[in-house]
């Protein structure tokens, strides 16, 4: 039989990603706050529990899919207090959490004789329905083996280092994703005020050295339609952006552009609606001309 899995956190990434496991024959157990979301998992297959321990009760593996390390860390103490996981079962953290919050949860999870390892993601909502997410992993190779097969039904496994690892890249490539996205959205204004077509400038960029995930993703398929739905939201971005760069202000390597990054996102996000998605700072950005 295979590995019972418990999955906890079933929101924009959550949802696709227990539907593939329970599609790959696992026995998933799902839990989130919202009770719609629930009832959505129960519909995909899975078991609906109404804890995170009643998720966990006999697992082998526990996914977490949550939007903050904090949310985190206190889902995993509901999880240890209450004993229900198998012995020596592995809770595998998929959000995008703050590394150094990974590695205190991880020796809190270990004296607890479980284990943690971190394995976000990114590829968006296509690639959570599609199984096709870079997976960046961070723990011990032996755990990080036994996960590997359910891990493979979401994505491809790229392993990054210890504890934290998979964590401290996955915010880094959110540092490098926001960045691009915010000067690709002023320059798309400024080239549109010049007469240039929108859709030749990507074309360009996208054959050149300009490229990236912005003009060959987000701008043609969520701004120039003006659909604005990629299903990850602004907050959730400025998250990764901050835990990037207290990241490199620890190490003491220079955030000079990424502290500017941050505070311009801040303020697109203290403007713009709580659940706005990302790709809105694209229009938030062409408002400011008219100001
Ligand atoms: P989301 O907000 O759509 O979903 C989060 C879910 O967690 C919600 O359903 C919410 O009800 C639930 N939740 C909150 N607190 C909870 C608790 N205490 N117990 C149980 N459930 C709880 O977020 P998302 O877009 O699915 O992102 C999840 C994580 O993945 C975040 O860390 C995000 O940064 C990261 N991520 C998102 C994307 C994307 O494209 N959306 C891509 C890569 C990584």
């Amino acid at each position: 039989a295979k590995a019972t899995v418990g999955f906890i956190g079933l929101g924009n990434m959550g949802a696709p990603m227990s539907r593939r496991l329970v599609e790959a024959g696992y026995d998933v157990r799902a839990f989130d706050v919202s009770p719609e979301a629930r009832t959505r998992a129960h519909e995909s297959g899975a078991t609906d529990v109404e804890t995170a321990a009643g998720a966990a009760d006999g697992a082998d593996l526990v996914i977490l899919m949550l939007p903050t390390s904090a949310i985190v860390a206190s889902v995993a103490e509901e999880i240890l207090a209450a004993g229900t996981a198998r012995p020596g079962a592995t809770l595998i953290d998929m959000s995008s959490s703050d590394p150094f919050a990974t590695r205190t949860l991880a020796e809190r999870v270990d004296a607890a004789g479980l284990r943690l390892v971190d394995a976000p993601v990114s590829g968006g909502v296509k690639g959570a329905v599609g199984g096709t997410l870079t997976i960046m992993t961070g723990g011990g190779d032996e755990t990080l083996a036994e996960v590997e097969p359910v891990l493979a039904v979401l994505g491809r496994t790229v392993h990054a280092g210890g504890v934290g690892a998979g964590h401290a890249v996955k915010a880094f490539n959110n540092l490098l994703s926001a960045t691009h996205l915010w000067v690709t959205s002023e320059i798309m204004e400024a080239g549109k005020r010049f007469g240039l077509d929108p859709a030749v400038m990507l074309a360009i960029f996208n054959g050149s050295s300009g490229r990236s995930g912005s003009t060959e993703n987000k701008w043609p398929n969520f701004i120039i339609p003006e659909t604005f739905d990629s299903g990850f939201g602004l907050r959730l971005m400025l998250k990764d952006m901050q835990i990037a760069t207290q990241l490199a202000r620890q190490t003491g390597a220079p955030s000079l552009l990424g502290e500017d990054a941050v505070e311009l996102w801040a303020e697109a996000a203290g403007e713009l609606p709580p659940a706005a998605d990302h790709t809105e700072v694209a229009r938030w950005i062409r408002s400011l001309a008219e100001r």
